[in-house]
């Protein structure tokens, strides 16, 4: 019987509208791109992908995906231990590991899953996970799923890191986990630190590389580039939907014996259906491509710069970055969302956060910035955003004279 529960629902959801809290979809027509078009024919500029380095509609990885299909089909239909292994799984996952400078990789149908699936193969009851505070909901998730102790710091806070490791000092393994960039502020983990504290306290590291792979690093090899830090960290986590082409996929690479032991008893891995030739082939095209040149990689940080120095000397309120994620701090939640929708008139496409989803009082414009983007669409998005920034009174018009 639906009656009851039905009911439930729909106060539910009438009370998220209310609170504005109700997520609506905006309709995209177009491939993603810098440039988009919506339903009803408007052409607006993008800032608000994680197509860091325009790879989402990439010719030569359109023509990867076809010829993936064409050598070795469309789907699987198998896990990847019962008939689910093409020669294709293997290449890619070898890729990856060339990539970071890792021993070895296990691929998931997305990084969700590989977050998921890390813990509760490596840890049990004896052990401490050891988590940011502002870790992405699917290694909280994955940190459920297994009976660890578990111990929060807070946001990249290295005493309080030290504190709980202490507390820790008890259990038999300790791992710290951190994202790598955190995404709503665009900070990026302090891995100096914390592979300084892991050794200090015989922990291990996991570190989230989503928003930071592909982007951090001069060649965008993610923290551990930028830390100096390559083969050191233990596990790594990442995914194909953000920087490496925006399909799908997941991945966890790392120390050997931590890869094997996923491959035995990892669930979302031994329970959820292969990656599709089509992706898996575009996915080795791209990392040929990291491998040959990082020419996006320097597009992506010279827009970065360019547009945060612009925006500071325009009198915007920053959280402080290091990655291709700029938070136009504006506080109010309404004027977080008055101001998306002027900016959206004016042809730019940003979100306004606000509480849930970052601290009360924390609102702000979330800007993703992209090797796609060329200059005039970073002028065009400043112009817009000095233009409603005067109209709202969130930055001075400057002085004449
Ligand atoms: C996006 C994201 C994920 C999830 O990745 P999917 O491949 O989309 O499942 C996990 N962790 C972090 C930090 C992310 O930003």
């Amino acid at each position: 019987m639906y009656g009851k529960i039905k009911a439930h629902l729909q106060k539910e959801l009438k009370s998220l509208m209310e609170a504005g809290l109700y997520k609506k979809e905006r309709i995209i027509v177009s491939p993603q791109d810098a440039e988009i078009e919506v339903e009803g024919g408007h052409r607006v500029l993008n800032f608000c992908a994680n197509n860091y380095l325009g790879l989402s509609n990439h010719p030569s990885l359109i023509r990867a995906a076809r010829e993936g299909m064409d050598t070795h089909g469309f789907g699987m239909s198998s896990v990847r231990f019962i008939c689910g292994t093409q020669d294709l799984h293997k290449k890619l996952e070898a890729g990856i590991a060339d990539f970071f400078g890792t021993e070895d990789t296990i691929l998931y149908a997305a990084c969700f899953d590989a977050n998921g699936g890390v813990f509760e193969p490596l840890f049990s009851q004896e052990d401490a996970i050891i988590s940011d505070s502002l870790n992405h909901a699917s290694i909280i998730d994955g940190v459920r799923l297994c009976k660890a102790q578990r111990y929060r710091y807070r946001n990249a806070d290295m005493e309080d890191l030290e504190e709980k490791l202490k507390e820790a000092m008890n259990q038999r393994f300790r791992v710290i986990v951190t994202d790598g960039v955190f995404s709503m502020d665009g900070n990026v983990a302090p891995m100096d630190k914390i592979d300084e504290l892991a050794g200090k306290y015989d922990a291990m590291v996991m570190v989230d590389e989503c928003h930071s792979a592909g982007v951090v690093g001069k060649t965008g090899r993610g923290v551990t580039e930028l830390f100096n830090l390559r083969g050191k960290v233990d596990i790594i986590t990442g995914t194909l939907g953000k920087a490496f082409g925006g399909a799908i996929g997941g991945f966890t690479t790392g120390r050997k014996e931590i890869i094997e032991i996923l491959r035995q008893r990892s669930r979302p891995y031994l329970f959820s259906n292969s990656l599709p030739p089509a992706v898996v082939n575009a996915g080795i095209k791209m990392f040929e491509m990291m491998a040959s040149t990082h020419e996006l990689q320097d597009k992506l940080h010279r827009n970065t710069s360019y547009f945060l120095e612009k925006m500071k000397s325009a009198g915007f309120d920053i959280k402080p970055t290091r990655s291709a994620i700029i938070a136009v701090m504006l506080y109010d939640a309404r004027l977080s969302q008055e101001f998306a929708a002027r900016l959206l008139d004016e042809g730019i496409y940003v979100i306004g956060f606000y509480y849930p989803v970052v601290p009360k009082d924390q609102a702000r414009i979330r800007l993703q910035i992209s090797a796609a983007h060329e200059k005039s669409h970073l002028d065009k998005c400043l112009q817009a955003f000095e233009k409603v920034g005067r109209e709202l009174g969130v930055i001075i018009p400057p002085a004449i004279g």
